[in-house]
């Protein structure tokens, strides 16, 4: 993510996963500052809690917590986008995505639908694929 940031690309976590353990993370990878679109665990009192799902899309082909295709919409319109996943979650976002890092299950996603991808293992393997984005990035032209 740090090298992607470096690059001059803008990086956000889409997660269907739950905002405190994400955050945790980022944390532990000085990370802190990465916007977050997840699924929100509310207190509702000392010992009770909510699970939120502020970015679930009821129209989305999807049915998980958090719609990315509609983030992706919206936080990066007419920009090229970099899609890194692994889980059914991703599936609603990897046909709208400019290119595709695929881990787990997308990837069998991604053939079986005839999306392009680049199989990964882990972000090591994104690393030397990342200038593929800038190519996207040079050959978008943005209407002034
Ligand atoms: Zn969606």
């Amino acid at each position: 993510m740090q090298a992607a940031r470096r690059a001059g690309h803008e990086v956000l976590v889409v997660s269907d996963g739950v905002d405190r353990c994400i955050r945790r993370s980022l944390a532990r990878l000085e990370l802190t500052d990465l916007p977050v679109f997840s699924n929100r665990l509310e207190g509702q009192g000392p010992r009770d809690w909510r699970l939120a799902f502020p970015h679930a899309d009821d129209a989305c082909r999807r049915a998980s917590g958090t719609c990315k295709c509609a983030i992706a919409e919206a936080a990066l319109p007419r920009r090229p986008t970099l899609l890194i996943g692994d889980g059914s979650s991703d599936f609603c976002v990897a046909g709208e995505a400019d290119l595709v890092f695929a881990k787990g299950r997308l990837i069998d996603y991604c053939r079986s639908h005839g999306i392009h991808h680049h199989p990964i293992a882990d972000f090591a393997d994104a690393l030397p694929l990342l200038a593929e984005l800038q190519r996207h990035a040079d050959s978008v032209s943005v209407p002034a």
